[in-house]
């Protein structure tokens, strides 16, 4: 019966979809099927009476992956797919949440805060509690209040000995505390909350352990300590946790993801069988060789080994440009050329390292016409307008809401002015209330924003969700602001797509309520803050895939672009001094090299201009990494013009635009580029000593002891610091 779900796959793929229901690990390398082999289990397991949809969870990287797992598992069987628990980490846990709101404590309809509104929300809290940010930078602190709930700690139980680290302590406390009152949750927040949840309703845990009865996870190297324990309270003492993953695609230490993991699930889990996939199904040979040369290069690898019954295939395609400019157009006119022999540009994929590099490339590609997609950009749900008209609609839904107040509470301009904002946020502070109380005690202006959210919500109160979204629009006088806009000349075509992007809310709530059972509100806020940037518009259209290498795990295309290979962008300058921070630079060159079927193009330029400033590098260490038969140069090979592999780009404005926020992910480990103790040279002030760092990307600063100008601060976006 289950004949034509097993035929396709090899006898290892067999044995895996095939094992008992005990738990395992599927440790395989990139390519060889372990997201197929998971989903074939899945089928495997309900078509064989095993187990019911109803007691499977699995959990994937992205929503995208859980929409394609979903998808192909409904092509496998005829089963309602709909209710499944398939989905990443942070949505399965807001689901559990949301249906356990109570003894979760937390509102009915509690809000999910992005990484902006948690940045803005910890500004905030360092405000009332004095905290200076130039000691003590927001995303720094962002960082450290994230890291911690990811390693499963509250604000008490982080260890603080030094007076510094407390004080980051409090803000986190008071940080936390702030949340619960707004009734908001951020991103780390939603798996802590759950976990906690689980971890202490001892009836809720034995239900839950009662129904899922085999957890599947992909991507396994990448859990984090919080998602494992997390997974080991649902699974308790008898159900069967199948976990898949490839320690050489392991990319989010930086973010506290750990590859121990793997050690730990055979330990406490008891795994029997480690099954190991070596045929890679997806790539030519000479792509899959670049890859296994590349990642040799890594020390304390589990090992594995991959192959291919597939022929070599082309050569890597490696291009040197002038400047970034032509590296784009260089893709382009490529691009334009595969179209014309057929290739499909979704199956096309332009793959960078910085969020900032896309840029250029989209301005390219705008003009040569061709459609694309950015994954893991400014995406739809996070662009300004989209923002504004959320936070109306979040308001309405939940009054304590501070972040979302503050957005729209004079937007579009209503008179409100910075002086009475902060009267009103004193007075919240005072009274220990929110500001919406604070505000509907107020006057004037501020009470006429009170009763205009007021009449927003009671006229939409029986309303389906394209027409809330509509008439709040309409009324909010958020289109109304962005049409007066396009009467001036140099905002014409921004208001225009503003415009246009709000339009395209309302479209997306028509989707969203064909889609979902649970078409309320909340069930589309919630929608809106997890999956943004993966439903944009135009899904169905034939376009070009953009996006970070991050961003791009577990997907597969026939071509694939690599750009901006250049020490100091990839391998990102940031890893330079962190420990082991090089070998997850490579780690995440093998996940970019494993995306290609057919074809790969390395392309680098001399010049890159990044947030206003010219930068110059050389090549990437990691181009000479790889066996140079495999490679076929477009332009003069550099390796025999000039060495590279040492230096890297000199300017230290460089470090701070690749360190700032914009990268992706943005890992900022303080003080990263510079070493306590290392001599530096400045050209006004000459030679002197770090004697200590400060901050991280955009924020870093670096204090200095110069031999003859005595010791100063530097902000390194700005100081021209090199090494001596
Ligand atoms: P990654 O590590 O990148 O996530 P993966 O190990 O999850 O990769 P899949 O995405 O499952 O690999 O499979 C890679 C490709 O190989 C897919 O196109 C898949 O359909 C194909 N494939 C897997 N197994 C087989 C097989 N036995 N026969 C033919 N094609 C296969
Ligand atoms: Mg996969």
């Amino acid at each position: 019966m289950n004949s034509h779900l097993l035929s396709g796959l090899n006898p290892e793929q067999r044995a895996a979809v095939e094992l008992p229901a005990q738990s395992a690990l599927i440790l395989a390398g990139a390519g060889s099927g372990k997201t197929r082999v998971l989903t074939t289990r899945i089928a495997y397991l309900i078509s064989t009476g095993q187990v019911s949809p109803h007691g499977i969870l699995a959990v994937t990287f992205t929503n995208k992956a859980a929409k394609e797992m979903v998808t192909r598992l409904s092509a496998m069987l005829p089963i309602n797919t709909r209710g499944m628990w398939i989905g990443t980490f942070h949505g399965l846990c807001n689901r559990m949440l949301r249906a356990h709101f109570r003894e979760a404590n937390l509102p009915q309809t509690f809000q999910i805060l992005d990484s902006g509104d948690q940045l803005s929300a910890i500004k905030r809290v360092m405000k009332a509690l004095n905290v200076d940010d130039e000691k003590y930078p927001p995303r720094e602190m962002q960082w450290f209040i994230s890291g911690s709930k990811e390693q499963g700690l509250r604000a008490h139980e982080v260890e603080a000995y030094d007076p510094y680290t407390k004080r980051k302590v409090e803000v986190f406390a008071e940080y936390d505390a702030q949340c619960q009152r707004e009734g908001v949750v951020d991103f780390s927040e939603l798996l802590l909350r759950c976990y906690e949840l689980l971890s202490r309703n001892t009836q809720l845990r034995e239900h839950y352990q009662e129904r899922f009865k085999h957890i599947l996870v992909d991507e396994f190297q990448d859990t984090n300590p919080l998602q494992y324990r997390w997974l080991k309270l649902l699974a308790g003492k008898e159900n069967a946790l199948f976990a898949v993953g490839d320690d050489d695609q392991s990319i989010y230490a930086f973010r506290g993801a750990n590859v121990g993991n793997m050690q730990e699930l055979l330990r406490d889990f008891h795994v029997e069988s480690v099954i190991k996939l070596e045929q890679n199904y997806r790539s030519h040979g000479n792509i899959l060789e670049a890859a296994n040369a590349l990642i040799e290069h890594n020390r304390n690898r589990l090992g594995k080994n991959l192959w291919t019954s597939e022929s070599g295939g082309e050569k890597l395609r490696v291009y040197e440009a002038p400047t970034d400019v032509d590296e784009a157009a260089f893709i382009v006119e490529e691009i334009q050329q595969l179209k014309r022999e057929g290739v499909n540009l979704t199956e096309m994929a332009l793959l960078y390292r910085s969020n900032a590099q896309s840029r250029v490339l989209e301005h390219a590609l705008v003009s040569a016409g061709l459609s694309y997609r950015v994954y893991g950009g400014l995406r739809f749900f996070e662009r300004q307008e989209i923002k504004h008209a959320l936070a109306y609609l979040r308001l309405m839904e939940n009054t304590d809401d501070d972040n979302a107040l503050l957005r729209i509470i004079n937007f579009p301009t209503r008179g409100i002015g910075a002086r009475s904002l902060e009267q009103l946020q004193e007075t919240a502070r005072m009274n220990g209330t929110t500001l919406w109380d604070a505000a509907a005690r107020a006057g004037g202006k501020v009470s006429a924003f009170v009763a205009l959210i007021e009449s927003l919500r009671s006229a939409t109160k029986d309303l389906p969700l394209p027409e809330i979204m509509d008439h709040v629009l309409e009324h909010s006088g958020l289109v109304a602001h962005y049409e007066s806009e396009k009467t001036s000349a140099s905002k014409k075509r921004e208001a225009e797509e503003r415009l246009e992007n709000l339009n395209e809310l309302v479209n997306a709530a028509t989707l969203f309520v064909h889609e979902n059972e649970d078409d309320s509100l909340t069930a589309f806020l919630t929608h809106a803050s997890l999956e943004a940037g993966e439903h944009q518009a135009g899904d169905s259209e034939d376009a070009l895939h953009l996006m970070t290498v991050h961003a791009a795990k577990g997907l597969e295309f026939h071509t694939v672009f690599i750009t901006g290979l250049e020490e100091g962008l990839f391998p990102h300058q940031n890893s330079q001094n962190v420990d082991g921070g090089l070998d997850e630079e490579r780690r995440l060159m093998y996940v970019a090299i494993t995306r290609a079927r057919r074809r790969l193009y390395l392309t680098f330029a001399q010049s890159r201009m990044l947030h206003g400033k010219v930068n110059y590098g050389m090549a990437s260490s990691f181009l000479r990494e790889l066996p140079e038969e495999l490679l076929l140069w477009l332009t003069p090979r550099v390796s025999a013009r000039r060495t590279f592999g040492n230096s890297s780009y000199e300017t230290s404005s460089y470090v701070a635009a690749f360190g700032g926020a914009s990268a992706e992910p943005a890992p900022p480990p303080p003080g990263a580029l510079w070493k306590m103790g290392q001599r530096v040279f400045h050209q006004k002030f000459g030679e002197g000593t770090v004697t200590g760092i400060e901050g991280g990307g955009a924020d870093a600063r670096v204090q200095v002891n110069f031999k003859h100008a005595g010791s100063k601060w530097l902000a390194l976006e700005y100081a021209k610091l090199t090494a001596v």
